[in-house]
Parts: C-alpha cells; sequence; structure tokens
C-alpha cells in the first residue's frame, strides 16, 4: 500500500511539473505578443544617403556617437507601412536605412515613443 502511494504521488508530482512547463510556455507566448507592440524605423536610400543617416529622423540635428534606434507604434509600422520612409514617406523598396534618434529625442524613456505620432511603443 505504502509502494502504491509512493507511485501516485510521485505521478502526480510529474503532472504538475508539467502543467507548470505548459503554464509557463503559454504565459511567455502572450508576454511576448504584447512586448513586441513596435516596429523599427527606417528611412529610404534618399533620406538615409551618406551621412544623412547619422541624423536624427525627429530634429534634422546630428546624432553623434549616440544613435538610439528610432521605432514605429503598432499603428504606424502595422502592415507594409513600416517600408516606408519616416522622413518623407516614400516606399523604402530593398535599401532600408535604420532611423536613428539624437540624444535629445531619445532621452529616457521618449526612445520608447513612436517617431511618426509619438505614442508609446514599448
Ligand atoms: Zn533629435
Ligand atoms: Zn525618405
Ligand atoms: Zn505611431
Amino acid at each position: 500500500m505504502k509502494r502504491f502511494l509512493t507511485i501516485i504521488i510521485s505521478t502526480a508530482a510529474v503532472l504538475a511539473f508539467a502543467a507548470a512547463c505548459w503554464f509557463n510556455s503559454q504565459t511567455t507566448v502572450v508576454a511576448q505578443d504584447e512586448y513586441t507592440m513596435h516596429y523599427s524605423a527606417y528611412l529610404c536610400s534618399n533620406c538615409g544617403f551618406g551621412n544623412k543617416k547619422d541624423n536624427c529622423c525627429k530634429c534634422g540635428r546630428w546624432c553623434g556617437s549616440t544613435k538610439i534606434p528610432a521605432r514605429l507604434c503598432n499603428d504606424c509600422g502595422f502592415g507594409n507601412r513600416k517600408d516606408y520612409c519616416v522622413k518623407c514617406g516614400k516606399w523604402c523598396g530593398s535599401t532600408k536605412i535604420p532611423a536613428v534618434l539624437c540624444n535629445d529625442c531619445g532621452f529616457g524613456n521618449r526612445k520608447d515613443n513612436c517617431c511618426k505620432c509619438g505614442k508609446w511603443a514599448p
């Protein structure tokens, strides 16, 4: 009888462990979905030509060594909207140059805002 109980308990433990793993994997997926609410912002080959790619896509100032990646919210980057230049609105095509923010425009949690509409895009 004691042996039988041990088997029951260990089976229950294994089941509980499996359930916990399954639950963990489920919540991780949901958390990831909620987390990726932003898209990377890009410049077209014209707006990012030469050293223009080092200029802040918001204020146009030269970023220097502090280049903060600019982002788009889930609205502004929805579907193929993320393939359009954040500066002139032209389609980037195959030449997508990452848009950057200067020290000022990307300061603190400002870097988490959409560079187009300003909405928070975590
Ligand atoms: Zn700036
Ligand atoms: Zn452009
Ligand atoms: Zn936006």
